[in-house]
């Protein structure tokens, strides 16, 4: 099983004829609200891919919709509190049409319950996994080192989204890792920051997303690399790419097989995702990623 201590937001997306100013009021045009967050973005991912994902997180008073969604995806959602303050979300306004700022979008993000995770929550969570399972975390909520390290005291396999990116956090639960997951702009940041190169960070697996350059694995134990290559579509949306590129990698692991198969449906999972318009709600199910003619 992957257990997976991350964000869970609503999303809530206006689309606007332009950014407002300073005390304008403007009706949007359309508005639609989503599950979103790196964290649910992965269990998703990971529940599409096959796999068994318990989703460790907290959403507020508000958040049954946001657990009911990822409950309807598959992803178990037992140990997923709910606190008296308000759910993690992101008020996002994205400008429609073609002129001015057109395409463009603003963001208020409001952490919410994703930081109010406790030590007791996860300890009790982490009570039903195994040696051997997979743990993953990325860097929107609290609680992110405690837990990295009582799952490696419990021999499950650590994993790291190294997103969003802050250099302090990589380096707080770097002694508890085995894997590393990181975009090329998220890798360039972690070498300036460290000034090494992440086969000396002590980690045994990392891997670097590549975008429309596919992805790279590199075992950190030979000092080998392994590197897929992206399969050619056309993107319309690469919002929740690595997401699921994460994902399905777990998910290839939990389920037996090498880093090279699981980062070969994961590539193929990538670029179908890159096609789709959303995020969590059109990750897509293995059994679309196989189908994809893709090459
Ligand atoms: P992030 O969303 O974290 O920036 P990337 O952009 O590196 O992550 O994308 C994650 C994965 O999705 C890539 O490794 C690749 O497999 C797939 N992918 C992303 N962009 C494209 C693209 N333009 N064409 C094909 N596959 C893509």
């Amino acid at each position: 099983a992957i257990w997976n201590l991350g964000s869970i937001n609503l999303d809530l997306v206006y689309s606007l004829s332009h950014f407002p100013a300073a005390g304008e009021t403007l009706a949007a045009q359309a508005f639609h609200r989503y599950l979103g967050g790196k964290g649910a973005n992965m269990s998703v991912a990971g529940a599409r891919a096959g796999a068994t994902v318990h989703h460790i997180g907290a959403v507020g008073t508000d958040g049954a919709e946001m657990v009911g969604k990822l409950t309807d995806t598959g992803v178990k959602t037992d140990h997923i509190a709910k606190v008296p303050v308000a759910t993690g979300h992101a008020v996002i306004s994205v400008v429609a049409g073609t002129d001015g700022d057109a395409g463009e979008n603003q963001i208020i993000l409001f952490p919410g319950a994703n930081q109010t995770l406790t030590k007791a929550q996860v300890a009790q969570a982490l009570d039903g996994a195994k040696a051997g399972d997979i743990f993953v975390t990325q860097n929107e909520t609290n609680m992110q080192v405690e837990a990295c390290r009582m799952a490696a005291e419990k021999g499950l396999r650590v994993c790291y989204a190294a997103a969003p990116f802050d250099a302090d956090a990589v380096a707080a639960v770097l002694p508890y890792l085995d894997f590393l997951i990181l975009n090329e702009v998220e890798a360039a940041q972690l070498a300036e920051a460290t000034g090494q190169q992440p086969e000396a960070l002590g980690v045994r697996d990392v891997i670097i997303t590549l975008g429309s350059k596919g992805a790279r694995h590199i075992d950190c134990t030979t000092g080998q690399t392994h590197d897929v290559k992206a399969f050619r579509v056309e993107p319309v949306d690469t919002t929740g790419a690595g997401d699921t590129f994460t994902g399905y990698v777990l998910a290839g692991l939990d389920q037996g097989q090498s880093m090279a198969e699981a980062m070969e449906t994961a590539n193929r999972a990538g670029a179908v995702m890159v096609t789709r318009h959303g995020t969590s709600d059109v990750i897509p199910t293995l059994a679309e990623v196989n189908a994809a003619d893709l090459t």
